[in-house]
């Protein structure tokens, strides 16, 4: 059967816009993967400056309270989380980060640029986690590492969790 020039018109505009959403972010950020347990990281594929907006971050709105923990959930304000889609998804932690997360609508966050980001930089920010009953541990490699992938004023409760789980074992 043929399609009707009008609906063809239609149909051809949902797929240019979803074209041109991909093709901004293969033009700004690339996924790689580092393979084995580093797993998959975000990278600049070109030059940003400090304070520009690299990419936002969207994705499923969870209510804080049917939240579970999952790793990658970020808050927003409201008592809602985040789940955020790919790439957003596979931003890593770092405890000396090149990129801020700030919340820009109500519904996204946004990655900011911290510094000047060369291309080919992976860009990360930090996650400042509440201490967890589990280990996240930290090997972002960063000069002031804390240890763990959590907030600055978390790293004594952590540290406490840790003996702990230690001595369980
Ligand atoms: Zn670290």
């Amino acid at each position: 059967m043929e399609l009707s020039k009008k609906r063809r018109k239609k149909l051809q505009s949902v797929v240019d816009q979803d074209y041109g959403y991909r093709r901004y972010e293969d033009r700004d950020v690339y996924v790689y993967d580092h393979g084995g347990k580093l797993g998959c990281g975000v990278f600049a594929a070109r030059q940003f400056l400090p304070g520009e907006l690299v990419i936002e971050i969207k994705g499923q709105l969870i209510p804080a309270a049917e939240y579970d923990g999952s790793t990658y959930a970020m808050h927003l304000e409201d008592d809602w989380y985040l789940e955020p889609v790919i790439p957003g998804a596979f931003i890593n932690h770092s405890c000396s980060p090149n990129c801020d997360l700030v919340q820009v609508t109500a519904t996204t966050n946004g990655l900011i640029a911290r510094c000047n980001i060369e291309a080919g930089t992976e860009l990360c920010f930090d996650y400042q986690w509440d201490a967890q009953w589990w280990i996240p541990r930290c090997r972002c490699g960063a000069r002031d590492c804390r240890g763990w992938v959590v907030g600055e004023d978390q790293v004594k409760k952590m540290k406490k969790i840790a003996a702990r789980n230690k001595k369980a074992k």
